[in-house]
Parts: structure tokens; sequence; C-alpha cells
């Protein structure tokens, strides 16, 4: 009886001491406090998954989950609107003032170059935020130093078509008059206008020469340069922002196109960063590009032109791999395994430009 009395009094002892307010100095651990691991966890879990078909809808989700983990390390904007009216997304990665600019997708059927570019933001921002090394490289002090401008998908509507079909763009008809120079819509490059995005840059624009001049699944460079919505606001991107070197990403082919005949001998950094771009990856360097008909208008042949800075165009993934217009589930063979330090050397090369 005297045991039961004494634990009965103990316990109202505990449970008063417990309900009673805490003393000032008290440590109190909250909400945000207490999971420290799981918060951890969570931070730096894989945000991005590039073993899928990369969609529009996806990337704008991805980029929201990006920005919210990592308010101060990312930031993401809308620079203009396709012809469809989606949603031209522009994602900052890094805190320095000093600008690069990054673009895929010109090319529908080449969407796996937005996928290389998300999952470069979400797997650089963990190493930032953790600060751990990626390779040879301090992520931490590059994106201090440097901000990236990523325009993952420049061509929105083509992906669209690309990877939904004819019932989801909003003219069908308008498609099915447009000249097909491939048998599917899984291999439209153009913009949905049927203008292939990277033939519409005003640098020697009269001088492309082109199989068709109709609206096609690729191929047409439009009625004059700088016709198309998407062109216009990646051109007006690179007027508003002193970007020192900018890359496009395309397929396929593992090679770097690093200069053209017009403006090698204007730019003198850009066979030094090629070669560096070229070790850290194992692709190729093209030959300097000396026919304007084949090279012009294009956007790094534009951008080089326009700004004297170093433009490159990368052709992800391997020649004949095959699927069409790629295997995503593939995604780490196919790209990641050579590519994963590509920007990090571009940005690593960016801070030693001269301005
Ligand atoms: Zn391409």
């Amino acid at each position: 009886m005297k045991k039961t009395f004494f634990a009965l009094t103990l316990f109202c002892i505990i449970v008063l001491s417990a309900c009673a307010a805490p003393k000032p100095d008290m440590v109190i651990f909250d909400s945000e406090d207490i999971p420290q691991k799981a918060t951890e966890k969570s931070m730096h879990a894989d945000i991005v998954n590039p073993c899928q078909t990369y969609s529009y809808e996806q990337m704008l989700i991805d980029s929201k989950r990006l920005t919210e983990t990592y308010p101060d390390l990312i930031a993401a904007e809308n620079i203009g609107e396709s012809v469809e009216g989606r949603e031209l997304l522009l994602i900052k990665l890094g805190k320095g003032e000093k600008n690069v600019l990054l673009a895929g997708a010109h090319h529908a059927r080449e969407y796996i170059s937005s996928t290389f570019l998300m999952e470069v933001i979400d797997e650089y921002a963990r190493c930032y935020e953790t600060d751990n090394d990626f390779g040879d490289y301090d992520i931490k002090s590059l994106l201090d130093d440097v901000t990236v401008y990523i325009v993952p998908m420049v061509n929105p509507d083509g992906v669209n078509l690309v990877q939904n079909g004819l019932e989801a763009v909003k003219d069908p008809e308008k498609i099915m008059s447009m000249n097909m120079l491939k048998d599917s819509f899984s291999e439209w490059k153009a913009n949905i206008n049927g203008v292939d995005l990277n033939r519409q840059y005003p640098c020697h624009w009269d001088e492309k020469r082109s199989n068709t001049d109709v609206p096609s699944s690729e191929m047409y460079k439009g009625t004059a340069p700088a016709t198309e919505p998407e062109v216009q606001a990646m051109m007006a991107l690179c007027q508003e922002n002193d970007f020192l070197l900018a890359a496009s990403f395309h397929t396929k082919g593992e090679v770097i196109y690093w200069a053209d005949s017009g403006t090698q001998n204007s730019i003198e950094a850009s066979s030094s960063i090629a070669q560096t771009m070229s070790d850290v990856t194992g692709y190729d360097l093209m030959p300097v590009s000396e026919d304007a008909a084949v090279y012009g208008a294009g956007f790094e042949n534009w951008f080089r032109q326009e700004f004297s800075r170093p433009g490159f165009c990368v052709e992800l993934t391997p020649t004949g791999n095959g699927a069409v217009p790629h295997d995503d589930a593939e995604f780490e063979s196919l790209i990641w395994d050579k590519t994963r330090y590509l920007v990090a050397e571009l940005i690593n090369q960016a801070l030693g430009i001269r301005k």
C-alpha cells in the first residue's frame, strides 16, 4: 500500500513538473530543431528524377521545389511565352556577380538536354548546401562567385508535341498541314510554328541554307530572323545581362562546337575553354565551322558575333544510340556519366575570362 502511494506521488510530481511552465533558461526543442537529421535528409534528397520522360509540367514542379528548398541559392522567373503560351522558364543558380548562360531544348526531340540542366541544378545545389566537393570542384566557392542562368527548355511547345502527340497541341490541323521531314511527331525539332529555333538568330541568317522553305518539322528558318517568341526571349535575356560565356545543349554526337570562322579571331578564350570541356567529358572538339551557310543563324553563333564572348554548342548523347528521341531511363549512361563535371568546369573557366 505504502509502495503504491509512493509510486502515485512520484507519478503526480513528474506529471506536474512536465506541465509546469518552462523556465526561461530551459532548452526548448521546437519542431524545427528536433528533426534535424530528417530535415537535413529531405533538404538534400534528390528533387529531379532524370530517368523519366522529362516534361514541361515536371520542369515547373521541380523548379518550384528547388526554389523552395534552396531559397538563398536558386531563383526562378519567366522570360517570355512560347507560341502556345507556355512559360519560358529561367532558373538562376548561384550567388555570384559574374554570369554565364546555359540553354537546353532549342530542338524539341532533344529534350533530354532539359533533363540534363535540371539535374545539374539539383546536384550542384545539394553540393553547395553540404559544402561537399564534387569531383575536383568546390561547388560552393564556384557558385559564390558565379550565377548560372539556365533556360532548361527553350522550346516547350515542341517538347509537348514530341511527348504527348498531336492531340496535345492547340491547333492540330495547322501541324498536319506542315512539311514532315521525319515519320513521327516524336522526332519533331521545330517550334509549334514549324520554325527551327536554331536557324532563327540574326547571324548570317540570309546565307543560311535549308532544304525546306515552308513550315516543317525541322530545318525551316522562317521568313525572317527572330520572328519566333522563343528566340526573341533568348536574345533579350542575353542583351539584358552581361554573360561571360554561353552554352547551348543539343543531342546527339558527344561533340563540342566551339568556333566559327566569322568570330574565331575575335574570341581569344574559346580555344582553351573548349579544350578543358573536352578533357572533362571526353567529347571531341569539332573543327572550326567555316561555312556560314551551314553554321549561320545558330544560337551560339549569334552569341559569339553579338558579344565577342565564347559560345558553345554541346551535343550530348552518343551517336547512333538508337532510340528516338532517346531512352530516358538510360540518362546516366547516355549523358551524366560523362558530363556531370562539365558545368562546374564552365563556371571555373568563366572566372578566368577578362571583361
Ligand atoms: Zn539540336
